[in-house]
């Protein structure tokens, strides 16, 4: 309904600059043309002209009040899809830990201790995401308004590569995935351990989530000449070459031609593409579609040439 509205007040605006400005407009650029075609002295002339420069300011004044106007409606509808995705994000966990807890309360698990462990780990798992989401959002506001406090220390990454999977595992749901680890890298990088972790960790649930029912998600770390290469690479859906241009901008997400969707708000990509950058580094994907995607985040080496 609110979208809607938008959409109305935004075509209303428009239709009204068109017929109460523009019309006027052209049709005072005409008169002022032929006056100054017909203009057989000076006073003509300067007439002419006047009137043809009023036209061209009032002109690019409404163009440019039409563009300022679509570009705020565009980015009050993102706002406003942003808070319901937001919303509907957080509810799914909340739902999840609500049920099994009341589950455990109930006490008809009371006699089963294996059934009773899986319930208590589901809501540690779900209490990890919403941990994982606020984070998410919190970074999303420090880094827009390009407040993000980085804590840089200068050691290899592998610390924060190796924390991220264990944490991802932590999170997953065991058996509904492979997930192959190397991390291999020696080199030290200036990086705050957390924000890496944060974009790893954002990678991996990419790319289960990205995915169809057989996951296999590999990981790697390593060094290569004056960079650190840390990949995630899945055998998802992949990506054409136009939504892979878009998907580091915030709030984009590919359509999914079912209609179905996987959750998220389209910040985790921004996100990460921003503290990468942040660390003089390079964020970047490999895909095809239907092939699964490869995103390698490229890091330079502390004391060496920037990549
Ligand atoms: P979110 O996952 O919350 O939608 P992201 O910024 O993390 O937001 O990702 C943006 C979009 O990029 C996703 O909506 C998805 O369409 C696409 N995407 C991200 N990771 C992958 C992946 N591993 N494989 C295919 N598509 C991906």
């Amino acid at each position: 309904m609110k979208r809607l509205n938008l959409n109305l007040n935004l075509t209303a605006i428009i239709v009204l600059i068109a017929v109460g400005v523009l019309l006027p407009v052209m049709l005072a650029t005409a008169a002022g043309i032929v006056a100054l075609v017909i203009a057989d002295d000076a006073g003509g002339i300067v007439i002419g002209v006047l009137v043809v420069s009023f036209a061209v300011t009032a002109g690019g004044s409404a163009l440019i009040t039409v563009v300022l106007t679509g570009r705020k409606a565009r980015l009050a509808r993102r706002q406003a899809d942003f808070v319901a995705n937001v919303s509907h994000e957080f509810r799914t966990p909340l739902s999840a830990i609500r049920l099994y807890a009341q589950t455990l309360e109930s006490g008809r698990l009371d006699d089963n201790p294996e059934e009773t462990a899986k319930c208590v780990s589901t809501i540690l798992r779900e209490t990890e995401w919403l941990d994982v989401m606020i984070d998410q959002v919190l970074t999303w506001r420090a880094s827009a308004r390009d407040m993000l406090n980085l804590q840089m220390q200068t050691s290899p990454v592998a610390d924060a590569v190796t924390h991220a999977v264990e944490r991802f595992r932590s999170m997953s749901p065991p058996d509904e995935l492979t997930l192959t680890a190397a991390v291999d890298t020696r080199l030290d990088v200036v990086h705050d351990g957390r924000a890496l972790g944060a974009v790893v960790l954002n990678l991996l649930t990419n790319a289960a989530k990205y995915t169809g029912p057989v996951k296999h998600i590999t990981v790697r770390a390593r060094d290569e000449g004056e960079s650190v290469v840390i990949e995630v690479e899945d055998n998802g859906i992949g990506l054409t070459p136009s939504e892979a241009r878009h998907i580091f901008k915030p709030f984009y997400r590919v359509p999914r031609s079912d209609g179905s969707d996987s959750g998220g708000v389209g910040l985790g990509l921004a996100i990460a593409h921003h503290v990468v950058g942040r660390h003089d580094g390079s964020l970047t994907v490999e895909s095809e579609k239907g092939r699964g995607a490869t995103f390698i985040v490229r890091l330079p080496v502390a004391g060496g040439e920037l990549v």
